[in-house]
């Protein structure tokens, strides 16, 4: 993660273009739910309200039907019975709502009676209702624009039909007295739906807003110690504002530890380039000689390779350092280990007449990344062989701990380090005064203790000037070492 200085998050343009195009995120989403959830409110009223008004409607007019199918079997037997006259009386006795009109009609060869009861001071469509067929059963007819409901009877065998009639008017009215309410209160309850949701949903946003917010201010200032302040409560957005300060948390880390070790390559690198530059300069300062340029070169090309490998040491320490190396685990005989690493010094060994010694257990496995810990094993044999006087022993044991972790010793009778130098070897390039004839980059102790580390052990030295020096590694027990 490299930012170039033209990119650099301080300068508010640069802020802008990273944070491009997401300022609304928030409420353009809460916004959408909203109006997907009125969509949805006003289709369940609306089907809901259909459905009752159908209804009612039906029920409304078969009642009509049946009360002018009742009204004209009676007024056929008082008909039949003779009593003409009584039709009249009976009919001013039906109870009616004010704007109901209901008629008594009888008609056939030579008699066309009607007579009529209208409460509310309604008029009755005498001419149209003339026109209506009398051998309509009951019916809905329409006259007039108004709806009515008319019953016929034949009554006697002389070709006379009753007909009893009522307007519609009454029942239109309830009607639309029912549509108007659904009316008046469909947009109030919509509206106050709409209400409801946007607030609900801006509330339920709230912690995506407070990412959001978080994430711009880090895109735009920089600052990546910035964190989203987390609430109360268990919910799935609180877990996503948990996570993402977390995955803050760990790329703060990385990216500091990238920093670092990218400061200190850059710094440990100059040195030996400038050696590698004045070598070259030099060379061609006394041109002329090919045997002096022949030797220029080769120490050259020695720089340069060098270089390259404290390079790879660097970076090796650094990935350590910053938590990223990777371990391949996996089940280790550590006697085996320990026994191969030894052999491969043998003869190092033998060039400086030192004796390796190795004090092993029969078996003990540990889980650690195999070429990991030859490393370690390596640098600690071959610093203990090099500051080694001739005739003197170096000795390798493992044993186990209380704790069931292993302990991983290496002494040697060597040049030993001073008390003022002891808590500074683990450091990145630091090599003691008298070490410096010895060879060496400084690097190695840097990275057993950056290995171990990552293996979740810790590694210490205890050294008198002179005295000899004793490395302990531990490595825990977590992660299956079984003794
Ligand atoms: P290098 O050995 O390449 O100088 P290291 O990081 O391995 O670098 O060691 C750092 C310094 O610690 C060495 O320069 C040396 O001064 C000291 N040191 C390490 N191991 C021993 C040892 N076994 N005996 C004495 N001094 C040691």
């Amino acid at each position: 993660w490299v930012m170039s200085s033209e990119q650099n998050s301080d300068s508010p343009a640069a802020g802008g273009d990273w944070v491009g195009g997401v300022n609304r995120i928030g409420w353009g989403a809460g916004f959408l739910i909203a109006l997907y959830y009125v969509g949805f409110f006003s289709i369940v009223c609306v089907t809901l309200f259909g459905v009752t008004y159908v209804g009612v409607g039906r029920e409304i007019r078969e009642r009509e039907l049946e009360i002018v199918r009742n009204r004209a079997a009676e007024y056929s037997a008082w008909f039949r019975s003779g009593h003409v006259e009584m039709l009249k009386e009976r009919i001013g006795e039906q109870s009616l709502q004010p704007g109901d009109v209901m008629f008594v009609r009888v008609v056939g060869p030579g008699i066309d009676y009607i007579n009529f009861n209208a409460p509310g001071g309604g008029s009755l469509p005498v001419d149209e209702l003339r026109q209506i067929s009398p051998t309509e059963e009951t019916a809905e007819i329409e006259i007039g624009g108004e709806r009515w409901a008319v019953a016929s009877l034949p009554v006697g065998n002389r070709g006379v039909i009753l007909q009893a009639g009522k307007n519609a008017r009454a029942s239109e009215e309830v009607l639309a007295r029912l549509r108007r309410l659904f009316m008046l209160t469909l947009i109030p309850a919509g509206m106050l739906a709409m209400l409801g949701g946007a607030v609900l949903i801006y509330r339920a946003m709230a912690p995506i807003r407070r990412l959001t917010g978080t994430m711009r201010d880090i895109l735009q200032a920089g600052d990546l110690g910035k964190r989203v302040e987390p609430q109360r409560g268990s919910n799935e957005l609180n877990a996503l504002v948990e996570l993402f300060n977390r995955l803050l948390a760990r790329n703060e880390a990385l990216i500091d530890g990238m920093h670092n070790s990218l400061d200190s390559v850059a710094h440990d690198m100059r040195t030996p380039l400038s050696r590698l530059n004045n070598t070259a300069e030099r060379a061609l300062g006394e041109a002329g000689d090919p045997e002096l340029m022949r030797e220029a070169l080769a120490d050259c090309v020695e720089e340069s390779e060098n270089l390259g490998r404290l390079l790879t040491t660097l970076m090796d320490v650094a990935e350590a350092e910053s938590g990223a190396m990777r371990l391949d685990l996996q089940p280790i005989s550590l006697p085996a280990l320990v026994e191969s690493v030894a052999e491969l010094y043998e003869f190092v060994a033998e060039e400086k007449s030192v004796r390796i010694v190795t004090e092993l257990p029969d078996e003990m496995e540990v889980t650690a990344d195999r070429t990991r810990l030859n490393q370690v094993l390596a640098n600690l044999l071959d610093n203990a062989i090099k500051y080694s006087a001739a005739g003197s022993e170096v000795r390798i044991a493992v044993a186990g701990d209380d704790g069931g972790g292993a302990v991983i010793t290496v002494s040697d009778q060597g040049v030993g380090i001073s008390e003022a130098d002891l808590p500074h070897i683990w450091d990145r390039l630091f090599r003691a005064e008298r070490s410096r004839t010895a060879p060496g980059m400084g690097l190695g102790l840097s990275f057993v203790r950056a290995i171990v580390k990552a293996h979740g052990g810790s590694v210490a030295c205890t050294s008198r000037l002179n005295g000899g020096s004793t490395f302990t590694v531990r490595l825990p027990p977590s992660g299956g070492l079984h003794s």
